[in-house]
């Protein structure tokens, strides 16, 4: 397996440097391995794991895995989970048999150390002495990074088998958690799909996403905890309070072979300096054991930041985070050679960059061989140096609990909030990142502002005050350029996560010490309003538009066939005033029914009237047919589909097969969400190079096109999202104009939170308030509009920033960003920016509910409403 060149050791005084064993092929080779006892990965697969062409599928790395551990003392095999396709979720547990025994103390001394109020300096040093650090392994994140799968027996093989000084180091020092497949169901899907395409034409590589519904964003969910894969993680993380998290990655091959931490700039300053520098010592060691082996092109500072905690959620909980990424093979199993039979990659060397690489190969075999150093090398240090590494854990978590005077003393958000299902959804998030959130039981005063009772108070001085403050707060983003003068130098990802602005919710920053009584919240629960009395039959229900919680309800109301209206103007009713789009519903038992479950789910009031307020209104269609075109690997649309199916809305998938008929017989609204180009749509998938299992994201031809076109003219009412406006404008001629200079020294915002003012009168921007913040991503973009109706634009002048970075916010002054078209008889909505991006973006996604709804609608005179109303 290993039979690439290996580079001749080094000099005396080197090696002398150096403080760990040099390689772990040299230790297999020694004669104390002779007789293996544990089936090897190569006996067990029938080849050695990264050979040329051949994957091992998931199903057999799990029989593997238990194989192992059923031979082994020192591995415990346990399924923690299930995925969103329900599979099991496996974790291996590995550390010497005396390790193993004690695991609850090892927890127990972890989690003191992670919360060390009330420990003294030598309490903790004693129990630093006493413990062992617990190393979290994470491979198989990306499932198409087939090595970092592929990677994992040989590991646990070496752990379980092998009698060297650096194993039983390992196994005597630390407790090494591995998460073989943080997406074990992409990961079966991918090597599934290798295996059975092999010996056709068909391309060898999934195509699809390798998580159920967000695919590569699996990694980006780590403050929303969306997906059961992220919850499960998370849940295993506070439970072990782990010192280390490794992550195995692959990228491409336009620069080094392998890379390690240090991180490009910028560090998110809510990370603890110590972190910041545990993870650059681990990176550096790691570079070390690779550049020892002999294992050229290691690259440290390039491309992955260490910024925002949607990739991270270690680094805010005591961890660095251990990014590994090696360069990919071809076809995911093949040897990648370069174009010009030259070296692969730069060729300069720099001091993050030592040793460029110096063949013009690359396969599986180095990726399984150079991620294999990158965790003996993590590990080996690990335990060498258990103790400090336990110690600067505890120091980690003791700058935490610390005051600080340039530090927030805490963060209020007051009681009565405008949507009480968002400020449930924000507590819950902190919550589930352990955080403490405590409630006021009287009134109180901070920072000269009254607050009421009930009000939330999030203490910075805890165990977990960095998480809550990396989302509550506003993100600076540094002005970083490639050079003085010049383009921006893209963050990894993006720049922005302030929870508040992202949910709708109003959270005070208290810089001062202030006294309140509090209890503390054990768990986060919905409000739970009372619910009002039958309104009898002349009366309506009435549910105000302001939460984004409010589309569950319209969902709700529209599979119990309750008949819903949106008031078109404000009105009073009962001595209460009620906003345009409020819900105006039916009095029935079947409407009584769905509302206080809607309500009891989200902490939205619903009030009930005894006479049905005269007003005009829309009339919501029974039954509405909502569609969303499914993409191939398109990521917006799949949080798209998780958002569609946590709110319970009745949707169906676009496939191509829809196109071949009349869609207006099967939807009255389409979803076109962001990354759908016309050519996905004319062109899909080739069929030539995918099997029919795939034929529902075959191309619909020009016929489908012009099927898509007579949709909306006949009546349908079509969504275009993000990049997908650029298609809708194709297929309707739409009279608006990309506004936005495309050169990034002019323009740029790669991800950011930024102004914007809405007409709420208009259905689409129902229940928004005036000026509610959206996301603006790098492919997103703002018209001049020749026509149409502008639902919400940037603000003529004035800051147009408000949590990131930006570059010349001035060219969004003015410019639209939602319109809405009258085309034929139907409608079109384009939406410049994602109003629901990665479902961070929630406060928002009112706009993409309400309009999903209106489309379909019909308008009812004010007259006409309470007999409308009794059907
Ligand atoms: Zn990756």
């Amino acid at each position: 397996m290993r039979t690439w060149k290996r580079r001749a050791l080094l000099p005396a005084a080197a090696l002398l440097a150096l403080t760990l064993p040099l390689s772990s092929s040299l230790v297999l080779n020694s004669a104390a391995n002779a007789a293996p006892r544990i089936t090897t990965p190569e006996q067990f697969f029938g080849f050695p794991l990264g050979a040329e062409g051949k994957l091992a599928r998931w199903n057999d790395l799990m029989r593997y895995y238990k194989l192992v551990a059923d031979r082994s003392d020192k591995v415990l095999y346990q399924e923690i989970g299930k995925t969103a396709t329900g599979r099991p979720f496996p974790l291996l547990t590995v550390s010497s048999r005396d390790n193993l025994k004690n695991l609850d103390r090892i927890k127990e001394v972890n989690r003191r150390l992670a919360d060390p109020r009330g420990l003294t300096e030598a309490e903790a040093r004693k129990l630093a002495a006493q413990s062992k650090p617990v190393f979290l392994l994470e491979a198989a994140i990306h499932s198409t990074e087939v090595g970092t799968a592929q990677v994992i027996p040989n590991i646990l093989h070496r752990l379980a088998d092998e009698k060297s000084a650096t194993v039983s180091e390992i196994l005597e020092n630390v407790v090494l958690l591995i998460v073989p497949a943080q997406s074990p169901d992409g990961t079966e899907w991918v090597g599934d799909y290798f295996n059975e395409t092999a010996g056709t034409n068909y391309a060898r590589t999934y195509p699809d996403l390798y998580q159920k519904y967000i695919g590569h964003d699996d990694n980006r969910d780590w403050f929303m905890f969306t997906q059961p894969e992220t919850q499960i993680s998370v849940a295993l993380q506070n439970e072990w309070k782990p010192q280390v998290v490794q992550n195995l990655h692959q990228m491409g091959n336009a620069r080094g072979r392998i890379f390690v931490p240090p991180y490009l700039s910028p560090n998110d300053p809510n990370i603890d300096p110590i972190t910041v520098q545990q993870t650059n010592s681990l990176g550096m060691e790691i570079s070390r054991s690779l550049t020892a082996e002999g294992k050229k092109g290691v690259n440290w500072g390039s491309t992955y930041d260490y910024w925002t905690p949607s990739r991270q959620y270690m680094t805010y909980h005591g961890a660095p985070r251990i990014l590994v990424e090696a360069a990919s093979a071809q076809d995911l199993a093949y040897t990648y050679r370069s174009s010009d039979g030259g070296p692969i990659g730069p060729q300069e060397p720099d001091t993050n960059f030592i040793e460029p690489y110096d063949q013009s190969t690359w396969t599986l075999a180095q990726i399984v061989d150079y991620l294999d150093t990158s965790v003996f090398g993590a590990l080996s240090n690990v335990a060498k140096y258990r103790t400090e590494w336990l110690y600067n854990f505890y120091r980690t978590q003791r700058n935490a609990i610390d005051p600080s005077a340039d530090k927030p003393f805490a963060y209020v958000a007051p009681a009565g909030q405008r949507d009480p299902f968002a400020t449930y959804e924000l507590l819950k998030t902190l919550q589930t990142g352990d955080v403490e959130i405590e409630k006021a039981i009287s009134d109180f005063t901070a920072n000269g502002k009254r607050y009421e009772a009930g009000s939330w108070i999030i203490r910075y001085a805890q165990p977990y005050g960095r998480f809550a403050k990396t989302l509550l707060e506003t993100q600076d983003y540094p002005d970083l350029r490639e050079y003085p003068g010049g383009p921006p130098q893209n963050p990894y990802d993006v720049t922005a996560q302030t929870l508040p602005m992202l949910l709708g919710v109003q959270v005070d920053t208290i810089a001062k010490p202030f006294t309140v009584s509090t209890s503390r919240v054990k768990k986060v629960q919905p409000a739970a309003p009372a619910f009002p009395g039958d309104p009898g039959n002349r009366g309506a229900y009435l549910v105000g538009p302001e939460s984004y919680g409010a589309p569950m309800m319209i969902a709700a109301l529209q599979k119990a066939g309750a008949e819903t209206f949106r008031a078109s103007a404000e009105f009073s009713a009962g001595g209460r005033s009620y906003a345009p789009g409020t819900l105006i519903v039916e009095p029935s038992k079947a409407a009584r029914t769905a509302l206080q479950d809607a309500s009891r789910k989200t902490g939205i009031p619903v009030f009930s009237v005894g006479q049905a307020p005269r007003v005009a209104a829309e009339r919501l269609k029974d039954n509405t047919r909502v569609g969303l075109f499914r993409g191939v690997n398109n990521i917006p649309g799949g949080w798209m589909k998780w958002l569609f199916e946590q709110y319970d809305i009745g949707f169906k998938e676009v496939v191509a097969a829809d196109f071949a008929g009349d869609l207006n017989a099967k939807f009255d609204t389409i979803v076109l969400p962001a990354g759908i180009s016309r050519a996905d749509i004319v062109s899909g998938l080739n069929r030539d190079r995918y099997p029919a299992e795939w034929a529902w994201a075959y191309g619909v031809g020009e016929a489908g096109w012009a099927e898509l076109r007579k949709f909306v003219e006949d009546g349908g009412t079509l969504l275009a999202i993000g990049d997908s406006v650029a298609t809708a404008r194709q297929l309707a001629s739409l009279p608006i104009t990309p506004a936005l200079p495309t050169d990034e020294h002019v323009f740029f915002s790669p991800g950011s939170i930024l102004s914007q003012r809405f007409d709420t009168s208009d259905p689409v921007a129902w229940g928004m308030r005036p000026d509610t913040p959206v996301w603006f991503g790098e492919n997103d973009q703002a018209y001049d509009v020749e026509g149409g109706d502008v639902v919400s634009s940037f603000p003529q002048s004035g800051e147009q920033l408000q949590s990131g970075w930006l570059i010349g916010g001035e060219h969004l002054n003015g410019k639209a960003n939602i319109v809405k078209h009258q085309v034929g008889d139907g409608l079109i909505v384009t939406f410049g920016s994602e109003p629901t991006f990665r479902t961070w973006s929630r406060d928002p996604s009112k706009l993409l509910f309400n309009a999903i709804y209106h489309g379909p609608s019909t308008t009812v005179d004010a007259a006409e409403l309470p007999d409308a109303l009794r059907g």
